[in-house]
């Protein structure tokens, strides 16, 4: 499938998820994630007006970067180790997966400019998924509080592998609810705008429960 067939049907079901749940379509950007395929079929899905990009490790950042430089936005979207973080700090400019003080201090450390920043938050628990507790996230928050660079845009869960709507949607929500706490909250260095939620097989459900990125790889561009 070219990818512009793709996007115009994942364009049409966050259109209907939006309906379902009356939100305005321009209010969901769509992340295409890239790890899987090469720079030309990345370079397709610019050509097709993608404009935001993910990536989970810095090698294919850097890969991808040398051939579409700033033409799209990019989101590094992975596990980040802290000594990691000179390789691609000057080229993204949203990172969803701060989950640690260190990772934090390390970025503030090497960004020139303010970065947005996604905590991580592990909603349902699993062994194997990185993130923050739930309970740990306000504290977490606040603490971020002493380094100028980190914009704490809002919060990003990967949702259990699954079928059964019903964990998904209250894995969602939950991320949904810290957002609402946080906000309250009124954190300068915290305003908490998006949520980071949703992937190929759950945007439609991540949408219902309120994501504004969506992170979509294998549907969109390809496995
Ligand atoms: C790979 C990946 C995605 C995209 O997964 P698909 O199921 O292919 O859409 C989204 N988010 C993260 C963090 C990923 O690593």
């Amino acid at each position: 499938m070219k990818v512009i067939e793709n996007l115009q049907l994942i364009q049409q079901e966050i259109a209907e998820a939006c309906a379902r749940s009356n939100r305005n379509p321009e209010d969901i950007t769509i992340v295409a994630v890239t790890k899987y395929v090469t720079v030309e079929r990345a370079q397709e899905a610019l050509e097709a007006g993608i404009r935001h990009f993910g990536e989970n490790r810095d090698e294919g950042l850097l890969n991808k970067w040398d051939v579409l430089k700033d033409k799209p936005t990019w989101h590094f979207i992975g596990t980040l180790q802290s000594r990691k973080v000179k390789n691609i700090i000057d080229k993204v400019k949203y990172i969803h997966s701060l989950d640690r003080l260190s990772l934090a201090k390390e970025i503030n450390k090497r960004a020139r400019q303010p970065v947005q920043c996604f905590v991580q938050v592990n909603v349902s628990g699993e062994k194997s998924k990185h993130g923050l507790d739930p309970e740990q996230v306000k504290g977490f928050v606040e603490q971020l509080a002493q380094f100028e660079k980190i914009i704490v845009a809002g919060f990003m869960t990967m949702a259990p592998l699954t079928d059964d709507e019903d964990m998904l949607r209250t894995c969602f929500r939950k991320l949904k609810d810290l957002q609402t706490e946080i906000q309250h909250l009124d954190l300068p260095h915290a305003p908490c705008q998006d949520l980071s939620m949703g992937m190929s097989n759950d945007f439609k459900i991540a949408i219902e429960e309120g994501a504004t990125f969506v992170r979509i790889g294998s549907a969109l561009v390809g496995e």
